[in-house]
């Protein structure tokens, strides 16, 4: 460590700051603390069951005519150190340190922090905010756009038809909602007429999804859909250009998939989607192994 690196450690100590992995290990270790957390159930994960030769039941339907999605390039996104503020000439380092209080928070404190938000024009038209559904301690986690009319209903992410599509998908691979897997939406908030998302939307919403994320810490990500990956992955990523990739979110492996409601739409995508699920089968066995 040079002079300087150790001067700065030091100051970012002084102030209560530390790189943010050290922040998010901090905060997982207090949530996980006996006196606040929730008593953990171990539950067993099903091992990991392999495509089966004959294609799941969810790929049946008879193909309608077909428009892929536009191809591009995906950019990973920059994410750094808390930034210091530039010191003014003669003056010492303020001592306020600008840290983001999402990024500490432990789950319950998070579920209301986003039952409350009104950060942004969604807050407006919704019934209710839709947090995320799943095992907190999952190693898979799924992120979708944002909820629809039946999710803004009920308030849990995915059970209207694409929901249900959605399960399938992940029943084909062994994994479920209830035991191996956390899903979350880009904004946690029923975009009117179930539009896209638009990126200040999603912007507002991400410090709430990326506190899920370092509160899940998922072994591997499936972004479905581009705003999911937008949000994951910043730049204008294209779906079928980012396929069969792994790119990365802070650490975490992150894959790139088909929403499940496009796949209603565009049913011989389906295969596709299924090739997606072995191949982030295959990343997760290939993450499996490094450790
Ligand atoms: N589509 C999504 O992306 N998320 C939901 O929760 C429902 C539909």
């Amino acid at each position: 460590m040079t002079k300087l690196d150790a001067r700065r450690e030091q100051m970012l100590t002084e102030m209560g700051i530390k790189p943010r992995w050290q922040l998010r290990a901090a905060a997982a270790a207090v949530a996980e603390a006996p006196e606040t957390a929730a008593p953990v159930q171990q539950i067993p994960s099903p091992a990991p069951v392999m495509p089966a030769d004959e294609p799941p039941t969810w790929l049946d339907d008879a193909p309608p005519p077909f428009d892929d999605m536009p191809v591009g390039e995906s950019v990973p996104m920059e994410r750094g150190e808390p930034a210091l503020e530039a010191e003014p000439a003669g003056r010492p380092a303020p001592a306020v340190a600008k840290v983001d209080p999402v990024s500490t928070m432990d789950w319950d404190a998070l579920e209301a922090a986003v039952r409350d938000c009104r950060a942004c024009r969604l807050c407006e038209a919704r019934k209710q905010t839709v947090f995320g559904v799943g095992a907190r301690e999952a190693e898979w986690m799924i992120v979708g756009e944002g909820p629809g009319a039946e999710e803004d209903e009920r308030g849990e992410p995915f059970v209207g038809q694409a929901g249900r599509l959605l399960d399938a998908m992940l029943d084909s691979v062994g994994l479920s909602r209830q035991n191996t897997v956390y899903i979350a939406n880009a904004v946690k908030c029923r975009p009117p007429g179930n539009r896209t998302p638009q990126p200040d939307e999603m912007a507002a919403c991400r410090p709430f999804l990326e506190r899920q994320i370092a509160l899940v810490a998922p072994r591997l990500l499936i972004a479905m859909g581009r705003p999911a990956a937008q949000t994951l992955l910043g730049g204008e990523p294209r779906i079928s250009a980012s396929r069969g990739k792994v790119f990365r979110y802070e650490l975490v492996p992150v894959v790139v998939t088909y929403h499940p409601a496009y796949l209603l739409r565009n049913l011989p995508d389906k295969s596709k989607a299924w090739e997606d699920l072995c191949f982030a089968q295959d990343e997760m066995a290939r993450q499996k192994a490094k450790t």
